[in-house]
């Protein structure tokens, strides 16, 4: 998918409640060359999502028709709901130059790293388990059962953290974003990145 001038396709996961959504709209106010895929999902919006910004919110149906056309880079299903990241956008982006960030759970950005092996990938820690529990209880909006099974999948998320070539931690997030901004100026400064010119 990646062409030598293209932009890097960035693989950004993380257990929810880590913060990936807060640094990500820092880092875009930092630089304009990244974008975030939006994912395509068949679950309910939550209070305050908006169609097209945080997900395509889509009917199962639709989704399974996305799926035989393979219109999705990859995708998956948590909580008895499917996600997958569609391909066009990502290809276009990444065409133009911009950095498209990707924001999976570690299933998806492990398919995506065998698929395409030149991506980037970045695991956002929380600074500690108590405060990562913190936070997803703070949302308010999950039962005692389904707050009980983020917590199982956040240790899971953690737990597949040593297949990412980068770790931030999140317990800034200014310091975050400044750090994924200056990963992000390192990787295009890999050698095989920066044309040659002529000379003597
Ligand atoms: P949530 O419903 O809390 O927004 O997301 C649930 C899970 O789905 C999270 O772990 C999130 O990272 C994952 N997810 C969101 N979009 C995609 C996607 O496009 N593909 C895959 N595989 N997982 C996704």
């Amino acid at each position: 998918m990646e062409t030598k001038n293209s932009g890097l396709l960035i693989i950004f996961s993380g257990p929810s409640g880590a913060g990936k959504g807060t640094v990500l709209q820092r880092l875009f106010e930092l630089r304009s060359d990244c974008v975030c895929s939006v994912s395509c999902t068949t679950r309910a919006p939550r209070p305050g999502e908006v169609d097209g910004v945080n997900y395509h919110f889509i009917s199962t149906e639709t989704f399974d028709n996305w799926v035989e056309r393979d219109k999705f880079i990859e995708w998956d299903r948590h909580f008895s709901a499917s996600y997958g990241t569609p391909k066009e956008f990502v290809e276009e982006q990444l065409h133009s130059g911009k950095h498209v960030f990707l924001e999976i759970d570690v299933n998806g950005g492990q398919n995506v790293m065998r698929k395409i092996p030149g991506c980037l990938s970045i695991f956002l820690m929380p600074p500690s388990w108590e405060i990562l529990e913190d936070r997803l209880k703070g949302r308010g909006t999950e039962t005692a059962e389904q707050l009980e099974k983020r917590f199982s999948r956040a240790r899971f998320e953690l737990d597949n953290r040593q297949h990412y070539a980068y770790t931030v931690i999140n317990d800034d997030v200014d310091r975050a974003a400044q750090l994924i901004s200056s990963i992000i100026d390192a990787e295009m400064a890999r050698t095989q990145r920066v044309p040659s010119f002529q000379y003597n």
